[in-house]
């Protein structure tokens, strides 16, 4: 166990405890003074059952998770992909990581730019207020998780387009191919 974890652990063990009775309105473990604001702000939050949970941001995306207070150990030892701690808890020290709040919509959202083409295929009366999606990974699993069957439709949909403009595309190729074969008949015939 690295020391960063002990302090971690430590910092863990002391902030549940103190936040369980109640009292205490900093802790100092090794020196460094955790203080129990942002702890307390966060157990006033209704979602949070402040005798058994807490909440730990996570370093990489800001996302909030609820987490047992007996686990709270346990998390905190985590590592980021870049060696750091992978989660932040109110008490520690240093303010919590921003969020990382995605702004992609959901296929479906009512005002998606491709919202015109969706009716079009059928999926007028299908609407999802989604619309803070990070990447086009979380988008694709969204669709997959949320609207399995209506991203079938749409990939469906897609492919058969796809197809349509390809064959359209093959058509024109051939037509001027055909424009340009008969002006060089005509001209040999001059
Ligand atoms: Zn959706």
């Amino acid at each position: 166990m690295t020391s960063d974890n002990i302090i971690a652990e430590a910092a863990a063990g002391a902030i549940a405890q103190s936040a369980d009775e109640g009292t205490l309105d900093k802790v100092v473990v090794n020196n460094d003074e955790f203080t129990m604001t942002r702890l307390r702000s966060h157990l006033m939050d209704s979602s949070v059952d402040a005798d058994e949970h807490t909440i730990v941001f996570s370093m990489i995306d800001g996302t909030t998770s609820k987490v047992l207070k007996h686990k709270l150990a346990e998390v905190l030892r985590k590592r980021a992909p870049s060696g750091g701690p992978a989660f932040w808890v109110p008490g520690m020290p240093g303010n919590p990581p921003e969020p990382i709040v995605g702004t992609i919509k959901c296929l479906l959202h009512k005002e998606h730019g491709d919202r015109e083409w969706l009716n079009s295929i059928g999926l007028s009366a299908q609407e999802c207020r989604k619309a803070n999606l990070r990447s086009e990974f979380d988008l694709q699993s969204h669709m997959l998780h949320r609207h399995q069957q209506e991203f079938s439709l749409i990939e469906t949909a897609r492919e058969r387009e796809a197809q349509e403009e390809q064959r359209e595309w093959t058509r024109m190729q051939m037509d001027a191919m055909r424009q340009t074969q008969s002006a060089s008949t005509r001209r040999k015939k001059e």
